[in-house]
């Protein structure tokens, strides 16, 4: 038997009595505190235009795995998988339990996180427009705590109907942001423009990598697990160009042992234009700590949301179409491989005097020229 207390927001706002909780044998029982959040929103099951968000099934408390809280929040809250408005969010399973009830209606929520033995539910006003204000994020913020971004970008997404295939990615990314959403539109691209034949399956390039490539792991099912996602940084192209480089698709025909292949760029320059951001505001003075940084996603996420079926508007090629050989779909998912060079897309650029390989002169280089000097190595 467990028994979790309630602590917080209705002892706060109503100086009600303690909600006791207790369950059978070691299962969590969260009724409780999900009715008090109901009666602290002034909602019931009957109420339209509600939708739950929860980490429960994903994060363990006190050893416990969590998905019976996941059948409570629907017993309670009327939300469901099945009615797209129960949505269960990706999280490392030593985070702490939480749910959030969300009233489309006020734009209200209820945030209630489970810590050191209680839960601690605050009562917080999400709307999606003040969120792309500084000060109304950083209520926000201060009222939330590090889960904010997560709940006001996803709950503000499903409020202004966001499809449900779009709200699988932000499950498992936990957040919504532009770079998701760019994700998305590509997988949307390759759908629309390179459906896959008889024999034939995708590998996706994800170079330089960003949120995009979480995206295209639930839309396509291309995992790095399964080698079908190769995800490589490079430098130079995100929040730098207006048109940055996305990717590469490979369509691979295992019948013929033969493949084709195609590169992406994505436009940032169009979506900063319909979102009313300007590029340089995604990386500004303070980083993480200037609320512009958190705005800017915020507003670039939510203008991106009436274009998610219209990719041509943001993805065009980069190159060609182009044959790519078993050799070379090896080749390009090695680290220290450039897969723009590898296919032809790009001319290697040498540094002289880097023996090494690394782009840099070294002392590292030194050293192998002195051993080429005395006979040691050839170079
Ligand atoms: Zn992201």
């Amino acid at each position: 038997m467990k028994t979790i207390s309630v602590l917080g927001l209705m002892l706060l706002l109503l100086g009600s009595g303690f909600t006791g909780i207790a369950a059978a044998d070691d299962s969590i029982d969260i009724t409780g505190a999900v009715q008090d959040a109901m009666a602290a929103l002034e909602v019931t099951s009957e109420t339209s235009g509600l939708c739950v968000l929860t980490d429960a099934g994903y994060v363990k408390v006190d050893g416990e795995t969590t998905q019976e809280c996941i059948a409570t929040l629907r017993k309670e809250t009327g939300c469901s998988i099945g009615d797209g408005n129960l949505l269960a969010i990706h999280r490392s399973i030593n985070k702490p339990l939480w749910f959030v009830i969300f009233d489309n209606e006020t734009k209200d929520c209820v945030y209630a996180v489970y810590k050191n033995g209680a839960f601690t539910a605050t009562k917080v006003n999400i709307d999606g427009e003040n969120a792309k204000t500084s000060d109304g994020w950083n209520a926000m913020k201060a009222a939330i705590g590090s889960d904010a971004f997560s709940i006001v970008t996803i709950a503000n997404a499903w409020g202004y109907g966001a499809p449900n295939d779009f709200l699988k990615c932000t499950d498992l990314h936990n957040h919504l942001c532009p770079g998701l959403s760019s994700g998305y539109l590509i997988a949307g691209y390759i759908r629309e423009n390179y459906p896959l034949g008889p024999g034939e399956s995708y590998t996706w390039i994800g170079c330089p990598n960003w949120c995009k490539e979480d995206a295209i792991q639930v839309i396509l099912d291309l995992t790095p697990g399964k080698k079908s996602l190769i995800a490589k940084q490079r430098s130079g192209e995100l929040f730098v160009k207006e048109k940055p480089l996305a990717g590469i698709l490979i369509i691979w025909n295992d019948t013929a042992k033969s493949g084709r292949g195609v590169a992406f760029q994505y436009d940032w320059g169009e979506t900063c234009n319909l979102s009313d951001v300007n590029l340089s505001d995604f990386k500004p003075p303070g980083g993480k700590t200037n609320p512009l940084f958190w705005t800017t996603r915020i507003k670039a996420s939510f203008g991106l949301l009436p274009y998610l079926n219209q990719p041509d508007m943001f993805v065009s090629l980069a190159s060609d179409e182009f044959n790519v050989t078993s050799e070379q779909l090896d080749r390009v998912k090695m680290a220290g491989v450039d897969p723009y060079i590898e296919l032809g897309l790009e001319e290697p650029t040498e540094v002289r005097g880097d023996f090494n390989g690394d782009g840099r002169v070294t002392s590292a280089d030194a050293l192998i020229l002195l051993q080429a000097a005395v006979g040691k190595i050839t170079l």
